[in-house]
């Protein structure tokens, strides 16, 4: 396809858009990605999913997440993407029973599973959730795509390390139902697909089963055994020493690429990050792709602006991963392992009333500050904080305490355009 500067224009062969597919580790984040636009949310129950450190949902949150989710034409999946021990087994059909009885197979649209022996279970005890085969699989060709099909399996989760030629080679191979996912946004782990043992190895908490401790962005060096306490410095270049430590995949410059290659969704990485973070990510990633899909030279004109934005949430240096070619000495960070923040969460709008807005103290912030509210459009909201109040509508000058459910004031003619649920940032560099 053709637009009218004579430029490709890429579709996926389904006619459809690729789903935007987003990470929520508790119920208020699942609602931001909802907000902000996502086509699906991915979370872990409280047992068997990769991220044991994310908050989490309980049943009833997973009941009132699919429910919020399908109001707003959106689909929720549920990992349990564990490698199971025989000592897991009877836990995880407990969990399955709990799912059936509490009605939520009704309501999840796919489970996101590695093992075959849980697939299998998944299959007999919930056949009515598809299945969504994991990265943690290690999904490298189409023999694998075509396989997991023939099992009954919807949708395959490409593993990090294909290249887009190789995801295209697969799309041209495997059932035109076969959905593909690949990851799109976010942090690399630095091991094969997630298997990696450093965790268990330094700490004892198993990444494998959703503990890891993220070892990979530690400082290492070298000590002789007879010289302890001597540290020799590991130094790939003069830059430093953290041997492990990959930047994170960004490819919001490439999306006609990404829809080339035939991937269904587009996976942004991240159970354990704030909700400013997936409002951010989620937001300038649905502009993009609705841009792209609205007129390609559109998408192409605002590429500034969707760098700006994605930069201004919390990240690491990027990287386009194994995409293009294999990863090498480009790939890593070596002058340091923090992120560099230049947004700080205020909160989120819980209520508006009588001219004044309800919310809950993340960051500290005071009256006179500047403040933007993120708008759903894309558009942010600038304001000064005329007034604060507690609970009690005593005047306050800032809000001390973590949590803290307070009232902000500000100018009336900016009210109307706010809503319930918008997240509140501030502009604050601290690289
Ligand atoms: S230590 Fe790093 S590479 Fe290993 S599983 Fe954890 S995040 Fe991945």
């Amino acid at each position: 396809m053709h637009n009218n500067n004579n430029e490709t224009v890429y579709r996926l062969k389904s006619g459809k858009k690729p789903e935007l597919l987003i990470p929520a580790g508790n119920l208020d984040v699942l609602k931001v990605a909802i907000d902000y636009g996502a086509d699906a949310v991915y979370i872990g129950g409280q047992k068997f999913g990769l991220r044991a450190k994310a908050d989490n949902f309980s049943i009833e949150d997973m009941i009132e997440g699919a429910d919020y989710a399908h109001n707003a034409g959106a689909k929720l999946y549920v990992t349990v993407n564990i490698f199971a021990h025989n000592d897991d087994i009877e836990g995880v059909k407990d969990y399955f029973n709990t799912i059936k009885e509490s009605g939520l197979e009704e309501k999840i649209d796919a489970f996101i599973i590695s093992d075959p022996g849980i697939f299998t279970l998944a299959k007999k005890m919930l056949p009515g959730i598809d299945i969504h085969i994991s990265t943690q699989s290690n999904n490298t060709n189409y023999l694998t795509y075509n396989f997991w099909h023939d099992m009954g399996a919807t949708r395959v989760v490409a593993a990090r390390e294909l290249s887009l030629n190789e995801i295209e080679t697969i799309r041209n191979n495997i059932p035109d139902d076969m959905e593909i996912e690949a990851f799109m946004h976010g942090a690399m782990c630095i091991s094969y697909s997630g298997r990696c043992l450093l965790s268990s190895y330094f700490t004892g908490r198993d990444a494998n089963k959703g503990a890891c401790t993220h070892p990979c962005r530690w400082k290492y060096s070298i000590v002789e055994e007879k010289r302890p306490g001597e540290y020799l410095p590991v130094e790939e270049d003069d830059r430093g020493t953290y041997i492990f430590n990959s930047k994170d995949l960004c490819m919001i410059e490439y999306i006609p690429e990404m829809i080339k290659a035939g991937i269904d969704s587009f996976k942004i990485e991240g159970r354990m990050k704030t909700a400013l973070y997936v409002a951010v990510v989620t937001r300038t990633y649905r502009q993009a792709i609705d841009d792209y899909y609205k007129d390609a030279k559109l998408y192409k004109s605002r590429m500034d602006y969707y760098r700006e934005e994605i930069s201004a949430c919390t990240y690491r240096q990027f990287t386009t991963g194994f995409y293009f070619h294999k990863t090498n000495e480009n790939s890593q960070i070596y002058d340091n392992n923090t992120y560099i923040k230049n947004y700080t969460y205020l909160g989120f709008v819980e209520e508006i009333n009588d001219g004044l807005i309800k919310l809950h103290q993340k960051n500290k912030f005071s009256v006179g500050d500047e403040i933007s509210f993120m708008a759903y459009d894309g558009e942010n909201i600038h304001a000064v904080v005329k007034g604060m109040y507690d609970e009690k509508m005593t005047p306050m000058e800032s809000a001390p305490h973590p949590k803290q459910l307070f009232y902000i004031e500000l100018e009336k003619e900016i009210l109307q355009d706010i809503k319930k649920g918008m997240i509140i940032r501030s502009r604050h560099c601290e690289a």
